[in-house]
């Protein structure tokens, strides 16, 4: 006789007390449908069960590296862009999880390589990539797009925003809502000043997938820059160049019958 295939299925939530019942009770309903639910991060898991926000959505995604396993997010009380079902739907997961009944959304990442002294450091997005000065100083950033320099920003800073990422931070300001079957990049200015001393473009702009972005910073009376990855934030001293384009990581996002972008995007937004 065959020996069944054991199915793991990784479940993890955020610390509120909500999510953490919820993460019991469909740690409980699926082994009872014959799943293991392992304790720690298994890399075996056929899924990925995030119980939480977008917020603990990404954070899950970065703790692991980006793992080549799907998710699929369970919205316990926050925005829940990327999540898809409510706690009180876990029999109907399961049940149609059984049957195969759902698709698989494929996001694009932005990949930034950072090149600081000496050192060059690697960061991944799902949302975007932002480059922000140290507290509240202006920053100066000359930015190429292929092997073209386009202009010397003066201002808060910027978003190099994915389609996935697009209702995030980059709509806050004002940058366009992307569909993410489509492949750019977005370039958002944060604050862009605008004066007879500095000048630069205040809308978005946006990218195709063969195009990347070098950032060079000029430094003035601060060296110190922030690299902002999905709310993660990484402080850097000494920055020389920064290249942003598409990754080759894919994050795959479970998606039942009737998910329709714009429909979401319609009840999140309107
Ligand atoms: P947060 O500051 O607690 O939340 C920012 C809000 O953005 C939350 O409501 C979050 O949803 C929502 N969100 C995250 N990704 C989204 C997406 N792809 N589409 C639509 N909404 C999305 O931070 P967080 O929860 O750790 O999320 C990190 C993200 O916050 C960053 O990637 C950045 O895009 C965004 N952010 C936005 C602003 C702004 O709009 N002014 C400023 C800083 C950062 P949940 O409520 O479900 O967590
Ligand atoms: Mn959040």
């Amino acid at each position: 006789m065959v020996k069944k295939e054991t199915r793991i299925i990784n479940v993890f939530s955020n610390e509120d007390a909500y999510s953490k019942k919820t993460e019991d009770l469909l740690r409980q309903k699926l082994q009872k449908s014959g799943f293991y639910v392992p304790r720690e991060f298994s890399p075996e898991a056929e899924l990925i069960v995030s119980i939480g926000g977008d917020g603990s959505f990404l954070r899950t995604l970065h703790k692991y590296d980006f793992p080549d396993i799907p998710f699929l997010g369970i919205n316990t009380g926050h925005l829940g862009f990327f999540e898809e079902l409510y706690p009180d739907q876990l029999d109907q997961f399961i049940f149609m999880y059984k049957q195969g009944r759902y698709e698989i959304q494929n996001l694009k990442t932005v990949k930034a390589e950072v090149k600081d002294g000496d050192k060059i450091v690697e960061y991944k997005g799902l949302n975007e990539v932002v480059i922000i000065g140290d507290r509240t100083r202006t920053i100066h950033l000359n930015i190429s797009i292929g092997e073209s320099f386009i202009e010397r920003f003066s201002g808060d800073g910027i978003v190099v925003s994915t389609p996935a990422g697009s209702t995030a931070y980059n709509y806050s300001l004002g940058g366009s809502i992307v569909d993410p079957r489509l492949s750019i990049l977005q370039i958002t200015p944060i604050a862009p000043m605008n004066t007879t001393a500095y000048r630069s473009f205040t809308s978005s702009v946006v990218l195709p997938q063969e195009l990347y972005v070098r950032v060079n910073p000029e430094h003035q009376d601060s060296n110190t820059c922030m690299i902002v990855v999905d709310g993660m934030e990484h402080k850097h001293d000494d920055i020389k160049e920064i290249i942003l384009e598409f990754s080759d990581t894919i994050v795959k996002l479970m998606r039942f019958e009737n998910y329709d972008f714009w429909n979401k995007v319609k009840t999140k937004f309107l």
